[in-house]
């Protein structure tokens, strides 16, 4: 069994062969897709409940991505606790700090963010954490805000921001990224997370990893990222899959819908 713990089934790029690319999962051994309720922008943080609610093995998140925090209203952060009450919704998220794009400003990607972890908080549900090139301001607002529990996903970031993590308990998601050849530092991460922090992705319909890389990405293609995995850490595939699939349940507490 195999969980894609991060995918964007909403993405207009889906459009034309949706239903065959959420068979082709299933039919590959993916048991389980987490897809992000981010959309277009905060107006669209349900895009994912529709998914959740045509299938019983994919569910869903609320929240507003770092690109978008400039078009944030403060309603948007009660249509966050709203969506939130929906038994497939299993987090907050994404959401976290770009300072690769830069598509909202700054301060404003900080105080969304931490606004974001504060409801995660309240309610008591995980968060998905979106950073890139942020690393301090990262670490330094998950440590504002508690209790927290959560993941870092398609993790880019480097030793430090993977140790913080790890000590404020969260998880730490690799992405396609980790199978591309220059991203060895990251690989060398991967191959040291815990067994019982690690989950795997596909963040479709960015980032396929080899030998799919520059394709558009899809959830059956989180196999060949768990197999890179579980070759970097000397485990079988199965066992890759076994314990991510399990961190992904112990986490998110997905509600039993078989
Ligand atoms: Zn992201
Ligand atoms: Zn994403």
């Amino acid at each position: 069994m195999l969980t894609d713990s991060h995918a964007h089934l909403d993405d207009a790029r889906f459009a034309a062969d949706r239903e065959a690319l959420i068979q082709r999962a299933w039919d590959s051994g993916v048991r389980r897709i987490l897809t992000i309720g981010n959309g277009a922008g905060p107006d669209d943080m349900g895009c994912g409940i529709s998914f959740a609610e045509a299938y019983p093995w994919i569910y869903s998140t609320v929240g507003v991505h770092p690109h978008d925090a400039s078009k944030v209203e403060a309603r948007h952060f009660e249509m966050i606790g709203r969506l939130a009450e929906h038994p497939k919704v299993l987090a907050i998220g994404e959401t976290g700090l770009d300072y690769h794009y830069d598509n909202s400003p700054r301060d404003i990607q900080r105080e969304v963010f931490q606004r974001q972890l504060e409801i995660a908080a309240k309610l008591d549900l995980p968060v998905i954490i979106h950073t890139r090139e942020a690393d301090e301001d990262t670490e330094r607002i998950l440590r504002m805000v508690s209790p927290l529990r959560g993941v870092i996903h398609c993790f880019t970031s480097g030793r430090g921001l993977a140790d913080a993590a790890l000590e404020l308990g969260f998880l730490i998601s690799f992405s396609g990224i980790v199978t591309f050849p220059n991203a060895r530092e990251l690989a060398e991460i991967a191959r040291t997370v815990p067994a019982e922090r690690l989950l795997v992705e596909t963040d479709c319909p960015y980032l396929a990893p080899v030998p799919h890389r520059g394709k558009r990405n899809e959830p059956s293609f989180v196999m060949e990222t768990a197999r890179f995995l579980a070759s970097a850490r000397g485990i079988t595939l199965e066992q890759l899959a076994s314990q991510t699939s399990e961190n992904f349940t112990r986490l998110f507490s997905p509600p039993e819908t078989a």
